[in-house]
């Protein structure tokens, strides 16, 4: 079983440089025995970065989900199963990842609250990230409000806690929010983590986040679309 590190550590910015061993080598992907790499996922992008051995180096591309984590590289014909590795995560794109990530959790949070809109997708990047409103009457939005509100909890310097909870708990707690996907999960899976932005926002999340809210730049709206009956979608970046 491949050690999922980047679940384990939190805060979830400045991911060390990692040594382990090359499982297996499948097409492009690397399969490591351990991993602190995030895999696409969640409206996230995977790391990218850069593995090397003794001889050889090359660049990794996004990262991807699956049993085992994959490591798409460009040069897979360097490396050979039980090489010994080195991966070097690219820090400063993770850590624009996990700060767009926690605004996110405070946007989606804030239009469910003041219009009880439900947040059914969302994209970032490092540049711009997007979030799709699900509005009974989308007529409410208005988005200098959700900027302004959002804006206000992240000069609150509020905690960003991790928990490790068992699904019933998760299930039954009242303030919890986006549980409708855990039936995906497979039920082998009895603990999930929990994201808890102190007072605002709390609901099972494996992306990477920061510790406080007060790490995270003021958002600024960067533009809505209409997405079909009762759909917005909201796009911000950061001042
Ligand atoms: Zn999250």
């Amino acid at each position: 079983m491949q050690e999922k590190l980047h679940m384990s550590r939190h805060p979830g910015t400045d991911p060390p440089q990692f040594e382990t061993r090359i499982h297996a080598i499948d097409g492009s992907n690397v399969l490591l025995d351990s991993t602190y790499c995030y895999p696409r996922g969640g409206g996230q992008p995977g790391d990218t970065g850069l593995l090397s051995s003794e001889n050889a180096e090359s660049e990794i591309n996004e990262v991807l989900p699956g049993d085992m984590i994959l490591h798409p590289i460009e040069n897979p014909e360097l490396f050979e199963t039980g090489d010994s590795v080195i991966c070097q995560i690219d820090v400063a794109r993770r850590n624009a990842h996990a700060l767009m990530h926690t605004a996110q959790h405070i946007v989606s949070a804030i239009a469910e609250d003041l219009w009880g809109a439900e947040t059914v997708g969302n994209q970032l990047t490092v540049e711009n990230s997007r979030v799709d409103l699900l509005f009974e009457d989308k007529e409410v939005f208005n988005p200098d409000e959700l900027v302004d509100a959002t804006n206000a909890i992240i000069s609150s310097n509020l905690a960003v806690n991790v928990h490790e909870w068992e699904r019933s708990r998760i299930l039954e707690h009242k303030q919890m929010r986006h549980t409708k996907f855990m039936h995906r999960i497979p039920s082998t899976i009895t603990q999930l983590r929990v994201v808890e932005i102190e007072g605002v926002d709390l609901c099972p999340c494996a992306g990477t986040h920061v510790s406080n809210t007060s790490s995270i730049p003021q958002i600024r709206f960067h533009g809505k679309k209409n997405k079909g009956k009762g759909r917005i979608r909201f796009s911000y970046n950061f001042e």
